[in-house]
């Protein structure tokens, strides 16, 4: 039997956050991955990313469940929920810790901005990341040991964030990653320096979304990273972690995003796209389907 297994065998995932409703956005990437783990006689996940506490709510992972298994999908149990496993990002924070790649960065928002607002009105121009939020200053990287183990122990609110300068030297040389939008597939590169220095983890939460999404598809085996066209520029960062931490590299395909009828991405508070809403009102799922895929050109993908 084992011999006539395929030599490469898809693990894909599905990686909502139980903080509010799906809507079709996700139905499009839930299918995304579900088609591919059936055409590729492959496996499907289903991962909860549950660590902003303050957001998650328990009765949104049930509407989850409840949508995607009205949608026709079924996964293997049980599903992996990040909040379980926070001594797997604790043991990834302490590994670019030891190489001296984090540092516990005090600033809060505010003195971030005026920081930023004071560099700006001096006339630099201020790097922004893929997303337009601007690089966080970064004092703290020549902060001496002693200082910041003087402040992390007088209880000073801090993150940890990626000294990112540090962290490319670290990882040397070229990171690129396989985006599988055509048959064959083009190499991107990777370019994590466009995002600052990343949080990696929080004072009271021993990880961020980059962290745990990084250790998270590696501990799980995932093959291709199937995900929306919006989380495109993160990989920059993935690729980083990965290399850092020694992880091999999924395959990725972004996929087009579905938007509303002024070409915005759908966002959560957005009732009349959850799916649930569209349950109610008597839709199918094959048609709530067809509407998650609707507008999409062939080839989309490869024009951004
Ligand atoms: N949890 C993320 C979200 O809900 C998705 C993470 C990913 O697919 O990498 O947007």
């Amino acid at each position: 039997m084992r011999d006539s297994l395929p030599p490469h065998r898809t693990i894909v995932r599905f990686a909502p956050s139980p903080n509010g409703l799906l809507h079709l956005g996700h139905a499009r990437s839930a299918l995304e991955n579900w088609r591919t783990a059936e055409r590729e006689h492959g496996t499907f996940l289903l991962r909860i990313e549950d660590i902003d506490a303050d957001r998650c709510r328990p009765h949104y992972e049930t509407a989850i469940f409840e949508d995607l298994s009205w949608l026709g999908l079924d996964w293997p149990l049980p599903v992996r929920r990040q909040s379980e496993h926070l001594d797997a990002y604790r043991e990834a924070l302490a590994e670019l810790q030891a190489l001296d790649l984090v540092y516990p960065a005090f600033l809060s928002r505010a003195d971030s901005a005026r920081a930023i607002a004071s560099a700006e009105a001096d006339g630099a121009a201020w790097p922004r990341d893929p997303d337009g939020a601007p690089h966080y200053p970064g004092a703290e990287r020549a902060m001496a040991a002693s200082q910041r183990r003087r402040r992390v122990e007088a209880g000073e609110p801090f993150a940890w964030r990626l000294d990112m300068r540090a962290a490319c030297a670290g990882a040397a040389g070229r990171l690129q990653w396989l985006e599988a939008d055509g048959a064959a597939g083009r190499m991107v590169e990777a370019d994590p320096a466009s995002w600052g220095d990343v949080v990696l983890a929080r004072r009271d939460t021993p990880t961020s979304y980059h962290l745990s999404v990084t250790v998270d598809d590696h501990v799980q085996a995932i093959t291709d990273v199937i995900r929306g066209r919006d989380l495109y520029h993160a990989t920059s960062v993935h690729r980083l972690l990965q290399t850092l931490l020694g992880f091999p590299a999924p395959r990725y395909r972004h996929h087009g995003l579905v938007t509303d009828a002024s070409g915005r991405k759908l966002s959560k508070s957005d009732g009349d796209t959850a799916i649930a809403s569209m349950r109610a009102a008597g839709m199918s799922p094959a048609s709530v389907a067809r509407l998650a895929f609707a507008g999409e050109a062939p080839g989309d993908d490869q024009t951004f």
